[in-house]
């Protein structure tokens, strides 16, 4: 890590992240994220990211899907608010109603020339602090002129692929780092570059976690994640502290909750079901 310039961050540099609950706080002290995405076989994917939000922290949460992801998001969870849009299948307009602080958008949503659309409207139009991932990065990427119109310190998650998309092919990891740097620095974003170790580019810094393991390496991984970085936004945390304590969260449940499922037998699911030993974990 030395020879990229870079941080590691463990228990000792996220710990004074660490935000304590206030013991005269309400719902509303812990924001309101809206999560959308989702799409007609897609929605347990939203489903996922919904629930790491209020998980995380987040005093409320809000969905937005696909008219076929309604009665499943109010039903699989009571704590969530559920909007769709007027297609069955897929977002074919992105027009969210209420007070939200923050949105994460993009997981499940698919890249339908019907979603892309609202998506460019959607980001047009917006000026609340956002988490893109997934298909929220595809879109980005099939219409770069977007990059410019994003809130100063957005948050993107790519995995490799979708990282590829979004700044061309590399031939070593230096040359991937210096053009994520350059990415971040032309766009003001955040980069959280997802991987068997994961990196967080701001700018010229680089941070690099030391939690997680390949019992992570499973679908829905990715939206967990999504909503964690989400909710911690949404709850007060500054951009850079909520991508880097929460993807420490996300691998700390897996090393711990590899105890309990092993490698194989860990799910994203758990990875939710772990968040409160991640936290407790801390002190
Ligand atoms: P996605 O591909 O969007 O579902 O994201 C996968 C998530 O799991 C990311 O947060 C990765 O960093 C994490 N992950 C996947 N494979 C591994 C691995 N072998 N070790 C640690 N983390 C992993
Ligand atoms: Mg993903």
């Amino acid at each position: 890590h030395a020879a990229f310039g870079a941080q590691l961050i463990a228990k000792p540099e996220v710990l004074p992240m660490y935000r304590m609950r206030e013991k005269f706080a309400n719902k509303f002290t812990y924001g309101h994220s809206l999560l959308i995405g989702g799409s007609y076989g897609k929605i347990g994917s939203i489903q996922l990211a919904s629930k790491a939000a209020l998980v995380s922290g987040c005093g409320m949460v809000s969905a937005l899907v696909p008219e076929c992801g309604y009665n499943v998001l109010q039903s699989s969870f009571p704590e969530l608010m559920v909007q769709n849009s007027s297609n069955n299948k897929l977002l074919n307009e992105i027009q969210p109603k209420g007070h939200f602080n923050v949105i994460g958008i993009g997981c499940g949503m698919g890249t339908d020339e019907i979603t892309q659309k609202a998506f460019e409207s959607f980001i047009e139009s917006n000026t609340l602090p956002l988490v893109i991932d997934a298909d929220g990065l595809n879109c980005l990427s099939r219409n770069t002129e977007l990059l410019s119109k994003l809130p100063e310190m957005s948050i993107l998650t790519p995995h490799k692929a979708e990282l590829e998309r979004l700044i061309g092919s590399w031939t070593n990891d230096f040359e991937m780092l210096k053009k994520a740097k350059d990415f971040s620095t032309q766009y003001d974003c955040i980069l959280v570059l997802k991987d068997a170790i994961t990196i967080t580019v701001y700018h010229k810094e680089v941070f690099i976690n030391t939690t997680g393991n390949t019992a992570l390496a499973t679908a829905g991984s990715g939206d967990v994640l999504t909503g964690i970085i989400t909710g911690l936004l949404a709850q007060g945390y500054d951009p850079l502290s909520a991508c880097m304590f929460g993807v420490y969260l996300h691998g700390k449940t897996a090393d711990i909750g590899l105890q309990d499922t092993g490698y194989q037998s860990f799910i994203a699911s758990d990875i939710i079901n772990y968040l409160p030993d991640a936290y407790m974990d801390l002190f």
